[in-house]
């Protein structure tokens, strides 16, 4: 069984846990991770108290939706699961477009990545709404000092690509050229729209998939998690909201498992893989999709059972017996 396939694994494990004591002072990083995700807040507000125009939104649409690509189908599809292949030169490209999105390096995103998936909605899963609450899943873990370094042993893989080591530590300089480009060629309302307003919301759009994910859509295999599918973050995620499917199979290049299920990410790589730009391209064989569904099975996720026993035991009609009409009652007035 490979890294990507392990199992959830128990106490006995050698992974980090979150330190309980005192807290350290927040570090060079986690000081410049505020201080960035506060001036991209603040330069999105400036945006809009400016000229508005059509193009401009036209400008910010472009760069979130080919941003957005580079983190579900580079990211998340190629680094974390690789769930297709490239050449080493096209794989440095797509890095690089990946950097540009602002969220850390190639190697940092993925091993993270990993970690999700191999400790899903247990205590060693940073971003579980289940087990953190809405805020710290869906931001705040993203600023704890205990995430702040890329875990090299988790992505042995790609980690051994020197070019992929220098991006993933050199990754502002994605960031930096594009950012620079757009002031140069179209001025501040370019920087401003096609990249402050368009970092902001897709900041949000990815963090959505560990919030949310996890808490609203239907679940139609049954994982140990909490992972749901939802068309709406599908959508704005160009795929990804098809996260229970995900869960179920997750080295598959496609996420959204049937025709019905749109999922642009794979249609992106299909079209890629067509003109030899990638190519062996991971897909579930029929028994994976048959394979323990939801209602066959039934729940199997220990968190959701325990939430459904909980819910149960509330609502659970309170069979109220008059005290005097209760058999061992003494009769009114004795005692
Ligand atoms: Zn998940
Ligand atoms: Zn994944």
């Amino acid at each position: 069984m490979s890294d990507l396939e392990a199992k959830p694994s128990t106490s006995s494990s050698t992974e980090p846990v979150r330190v309980v004591g005192p807290r350290p002072p927040p570090s060079f990083g986690q000081i410049g991770a505020v201080i960035g995700i506060v001036l991209i807040h603040v330069g999105t507000i400036v945006a809009f108290t400016r000229d508005f125009t059509w193009k401009l939104v036209a400008l910010a649409a472009a760069t979130y939706f080919v941003r957005m690509f580079a983190i579900t189908g580079v990211y998340h599809r190629y680094f974390s699961h690789r769930s297709y292949k490239t050449s080493r030169f096209f794989q440095l490209v797509l890095a690089f477009l990946g950097t540009t999105a602002t969220q850390k390096g190639p190697l940092w995103w993925a091993s993270t990545h990993r970690v999700h998936h191999r400790f899903s909605d247990t205590e060693r899963d940073v971003h579980s709404p289940m087990q953190f609450g809405f805020w710290q899943s869906h931001m705040g873990w993203w600023l704890g000092r205990e995430h702040e370094h890329t875990d090299f042993d988790k992505i042995p893989d790609f980690a051994s690509f020197p070019e992929l080591r220098w991006l993933d530590r050199n990754h502002a300089v994605g960031p930096a050229v594009m950012g620079t480009a757009l002031y140069l060629i179209g001025g501040l309302d370019a920087f401003l729209w096609g990249y402050v307003v368009s970092t902001c919301v897709l900041m949000h759009a990815t963090f959505t998939i560990n919030s949310l994910a996890h808490i609203f859509g239907s679940r139609r295999y049954a994982t140990t998690d909490t992972s749901r599918n939802n068309f709406w973050l599908a959508l704005i995620t160009l795929g990804e909201g098809w996260h229970n499917n995900h869960h179920h199979y997750m080295n598959s290049v496609n996420q959204g498992f049937f025709w019905w299920e749109i999922d642009v990410s794979y249609y992106a790589l299909r079209g890629m893989s067509a003109v030899g730009l990638v190519w062996d391209l991971r897909k579930p064989s029929p028994q994976v999709l048959k394979r323990n569904l939801l209602k066959e099975v039934g729940e199997q996720s220990p968190l959701l059972l325990k939430q459904a026993a909980a819910r149960a035991a509330k609502q659970k009609p309170e069979l109220h017996v008059p005290l005097d009409m209760q058999p061992d009652a003494p009769p009114p007035g004795i005692g």
